[in-house]
């Protein structure tokens, strides 16, 4: 038994801390794409995690090789996707056929199942709230694969075996994947609260910047009102209604600013999801007819969620008119719903339009970080900011050319 648990030890400590030097040098996160370079990266740290795990093997009977190889290759599989997966998988079989022996092409036989079958449910797992579910069918499909191969090929084995070999590999695959999904929470976390406190900094200079501003402006139109009502000057007469105006505007536009800047003024209330969602919509649908985009939601009448109606629906503004300036010539904008985590509701916006590289995604919601000639690079960051308030999150998915999806997830009110 000892001659067991020892390698079995080895094994287990090479994967999990591998999996943190990888966490250290590229934090995991949720975003995709993944750059050709994280992705390389990715499957290097797999390939080498196997290839020790190789070298201290569990069991060596008569030229067969038993270790955990196969736990990074799935556990990557399902994460980053087939192109790290397939450079685990190729490494492991020239490390398998350099070993030699007569089972040589079990073991890549095996390895390319391993690949398969989480390869195959690796969108599964990406999308799932539950991420053990999919994890748990892969892993027992592959078990499967496996004892027929064995049974088949590989005789002399006995069942006490099968035991040995596929307790330690559960553990180890789903220690793994728990491992991963803290560290992604962590390091979310982490984000944001450096996010949040460039933001806080931002707002009360924007808030200052604001004020000083308006005190001069309601000066100047003031002054403007006095000098025109009792002026004999022509010009002066007929133009003073639209300066006045357009001061009228820019203050406006401040207060509005100011307004969302705010932190105080928010008030969670019971706010049914299908009203705003269909508010915002007739609010938008002109200026989606204009750009000849067509706007479909399918949310249902009976989802209450914990929100400020006001600030929900400035987001959703904010979210879907980015989704039209993305559409140049014309397209579709849908709003879905989906009930994902327990007590949240998504709202996913998904546009046809023009995408977002990983760089530009990295940088959305930065303040002032804008690729319009006339955008304010401040919608996305406002957004952020109030449905943080909210106690709610907000996730991209893009890729050029093909589109983006925005997830909005909100608290549902029980
Ligand atoms: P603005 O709209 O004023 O540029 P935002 O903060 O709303 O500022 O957006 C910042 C940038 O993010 C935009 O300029 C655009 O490049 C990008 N962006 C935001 N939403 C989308 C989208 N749905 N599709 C493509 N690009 C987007
Ligand atoms: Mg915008």
């Amino acid at each position: 038994m000892s001659e067991l648990i020892r390698p079995i030890f080895v094994n287990v400590s090479i994967i999990v801390s591998l999996t943190f030097l990888a966490n250290m040098i590229f934090p995991f996160n949720h975003k995709r794409p993944r750059t050709l370079k994280e992705n390389l990266f990715f499957g290097l740290i797999g390939s080498i995690a196997a290839i020790l795990c190789m070298i201290y093997p569990i069991e060596a009977l008569r030229s067969t090789v038993f270790d955990l190889r196969t736990v990074p290759l799935m556990v990557i599989t399902l994460y980053a996707g087939l192109i790290p997966g397939s450079m685990c998988a190729l490494v492991i079989i020239l490390a398998r056929l350099w070993i030699g022996g007569e089972y040589a092409w079990v073991g890549v036989l095996l390895t390319i199942i391993a690949l398969l079958t989480a390869f195959s449910y690796a969108s599964l797992f990406r999308e799932a709230s539950k991420k053990w579910k999919p994890a748990l069918v892969a892993g027992l499909l592959y078990f499967l694969f496996y004892i027929m191969i064995i049974n088949m090929y590989v005789d002399f084995l006995p069942n006490s075996f099968y035991v040995a070999y596929f307790v330690p590999f559960y553990i180890t695959y789903f220690l793994v994947l728990f491992l991963i999904d803290r560290l992604i929470q962590i390091n979310m976390q982490l984000d944001e609260t450096i996010y949040l406190g460039k933001l806080s900094i931002l707002g009360q200079m924007a808030a200052s910047i604001a004020h000083e501003i308006r005190n001069p402006l309601t000066t100047v139109r003031g002054m403007i009102q006095f000098i025109s009502d009792d002026t004999e000057d022509r010009q002066l007469k007929q133009y003073a209604p639209l300066l006045i105006e357009e001061m009228d505007r820019s203050n406006k536009i401040i207060s509005d600013y100011l307004a969302l800047i705010k932190p105080n003024e928010m008030t969670l209330n019971q706010i049914n999801l299908k009203k705003v969602v269909e508010d915002t919509l007739a609010l938008l649908s002109p200026l989606g007819v204009y750009h000849n985009v067509i706007i479909t939601s399918e949310v249902s009448h009976d989802k209450y969620v914990k929100a400020d109606e006001h600030h929900l629906k400035q987001c959703l503004i904010n979210l879907i008119k980015n989704g039209i300036e993305a559409i140049e010539e014309g397209g579709t904008i849908s709003i879905k719903e989906k009930l994902s985590s327990p007590g949240h509701i998504d709202l996913i916006i998904t546009d046809d339009g023009k995408g977002m590289t990983t760089k530009e995604l990295e940088q959305i919601g930065l303040p002032f970080y804008t690729t319009k000639t006339k955008g304010t690079g401040l919608g996305t960051m406002i957004t952020y900011k109030l449905i943080q308030n909210m106690k709610g999150s907000i996730f991209y998915k893009s890729f050029p050319e093909k589109g983006t999806t925005v997830t909005l997830r909100l608290p549902l009110m029980k």
